[in-house]
């Protein structure tokens, strides 16, 4: 939970102080509602989540007949942990309990899928599962040559064919390898090359339609990776992405870097998909499981 604070150091630093400011004042009146409303809105909350995060507060207030402001403070931490956890998803994967689990990375260049799947190999590892890469980003120049690196710095095997061949073959050997090296768990690149939009997404419908043949009720978990500094653009993209593509969660990368972390309320709410981890750094543990309690504790505590 420190990591989870430092990380978010950003965001809670220019959020923190306007809360308090709002939880200070002499009474809870409109123009109280309306600093609110400015502080979650420029936090990059989205318009839309910050007024629906607003009347949920006005009704509570009005059914608890608050009236300290200073009671807003828990009422408000609620209501965002609560909108967070969305319907009933906790924020685990899902695993395979009895064989191989295959997890699906997809996003667009950049926002630091690479970097996420050398985390999650870590962590897996750490949990002394044995982990495996596919190098499914054949478009990318240097993208299979980076995943190598990450797969030798964390020690697990890469799977890997030439770049521009197909990335739904390279899956499939990925998956027979994983299978005849007894590992648990296949984690799997794709491209991103958003700006040739149909056939990337044609390319991944391929990539799951091979992984579910080979693997029963796989991928176990298809993770979509935003960069939480491109604030409402990683919205548009998810809504592009999650068109094409069954998403099951969204791991939200160099939160470390942004003041505006309060995208992950608004991905939240209007993808209607869980945040599942959170990346708070470049280094190997800088990732952590995405916890709606610490999230909001760490960003005005
Ligand atoms: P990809 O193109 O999506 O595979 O992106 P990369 O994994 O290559 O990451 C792009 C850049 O973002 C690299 O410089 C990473 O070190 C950096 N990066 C990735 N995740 C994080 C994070 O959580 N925090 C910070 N600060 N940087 C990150």
């Amino acid at each position: 939970t420190e990591k989870f604070k430092n990380g978010l150091s950003k965001t809670s630093a220019s959020l923190a102080g306007a809360m308090s400011s709002v939880f200070s004042r002499n009474k809870i009146d409109e123009e109280l509602y309306e600093e609110l409303e400015d502080i979650l809105i420029s936090a990059d909350v989205g318009v839309d989540t910050t007024m629906e995060i607003v009347d949920r507060l006005r009704v509570e207030v009005k059914e608890r007949k608050l009236k300290d402001p200073e009671e807003l403070k828990p009422l408000l931490s609620e209501i965002l942990v609560d909108m967070l956890k969305g319907e009933g998803d906790e924020a685990g994967m899902n695993q395979n309990p009895d064989g191989l689990t295959v997890i699906l990375f997809v996003g667009v260049n950049g926002v630091g899928k690479t970097t996420t799947i050398g985390k999650l190999a870590h962590h897996y590892k750490e949990e002394g599962k044995k982990v495996m890469l596919a190098a499914g980003d054949t478009f990318r120049a240097g993208a299979i040559e980076q995943l190598e690196i990450w797969g030798d710095r964390v020690g697990v095997d890469v799977i890997r064919h030439q770049e521009g061949s197909d990335p739904a073959a390279v899956i499939y050997d990925g998956i027979q390898a994983a299978r005849s090296r007894g590992a648990d768990i296949l984690l799997c690149d794709t491209a991103g090359r958003l700006q040739n939009k149909v056939n990337l997404m044609e390319e991944l419908k391929k990539v799951h339609r091979v992984i579910g043949r080979e693997v029963a009720d796989a991928p176990h978990e298809s993770l979509l990776v935003l960069d939480a500094t491109t604030g409402q653009n990683a919205l548009q993209q998810a809504k592009i992405f999650k068109e094409a593509t069954n998403i099951t969660g969204i791991v939200l990368t160099k939160m470390d870097g942004t003041a505006k972390g309060g995208i992950a309320l608004a991905i939240r709410r209007e993808l209607n998909v869980p945040v599942k981890w959170i990346g708070l750094g470049e280094k190997m543990d800088d990732l952590q499981p995405f916890n709606a309690e610490q999230f909001v504790h760490a960003l005005f505590a």
